[in-house]
């Protein structure tokens, strides 16, 4: 949906990977859009990136290794386009996206997010993504509203526009941080 994307960044620096270093898959929720595509792409492009695992970048599949505080984690980002079974997809994480600027999108998080919670439980980082912060006079869903959702369901909240690549870096290094908090909570 939409325009096509500008075309993926050329590798930057190509270490192996650390044989101990973990790896994280995350899953992408949301409305048709919202701007799931757009924001896994930008990830790519993020100065937390340590190197370009990947060989075959499609549409739909993402991996990246992401270095934080000293430490290596290699995150696979999985496009489900609201077609995923969640019973059937073993993810690390889940990134519901809505858009700020069309209600319905966030309706939509909101049943995702009861979903996830009835079948996944609270063991796993949840993340409720409020993208296209940059269309301020067209929002039709309040910061604090989306809070409070995020709140009954045990998941964190941000506002990104991956149009401008606004908070999309802090969106990643956060769900890095609650995967890695979720997985030993008594890290600092
Ligand atoms: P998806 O269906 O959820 O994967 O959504 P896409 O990533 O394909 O984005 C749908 C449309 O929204 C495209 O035209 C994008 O350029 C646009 N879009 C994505 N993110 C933003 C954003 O942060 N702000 C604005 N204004 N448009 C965005
Ligand atoms: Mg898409």
């Amino acid at each position: 949906s939409g325009s096509p994307l500008p075309p993926l960044p050329k590798t930057i620096k190509i270490p192996e990977p650390e044989a101990n270093s973990s790896y994280f898959k995350v899953v992408v929720l949301g409305a048709p859009g919202v701007g799931k595509s757009t924001l896994t792409h930008q990830f790519m492009t993020s100065e937390y990136i340590a190197f370009d695992t990947s060989t075959e970048q499609s549409e739909r599949e993402y991996t990246v290794s992401v270095l934080l505080n000293g430490e290596e984690s290699t995150m696979e980002f999985l496009d489900a386009e609201n077609e995923v079974d969640l019973h059937e997809v073993k993810a690390d994480a889940y990134m519901v996206v809505f858009s700020i600027a069309h209600r319905d999108t966030f309706d939509t998080a909101v049943d995702l997010l009861a979903e996830l919670l009835l079948d996944i439980g609270t063991d796993r980082a949840t993340i409720l993504v409020g993208n296209k912060a940059d269309l301020v006079r067209k929002r039709k869903v309040k910061t604090e509203e989306a809070l409070d959702a995020a709140l009954q369901y045990d998941a964190k909240y941000t506002e990104t526009s991956a149009a401008l690549n606004h908070n999309v870096d802090e969106l990643l290094v956060g769900m890095l941080n609650q995967i890695r908090f979720k997985l030993n909570p008594s890290l600092p």
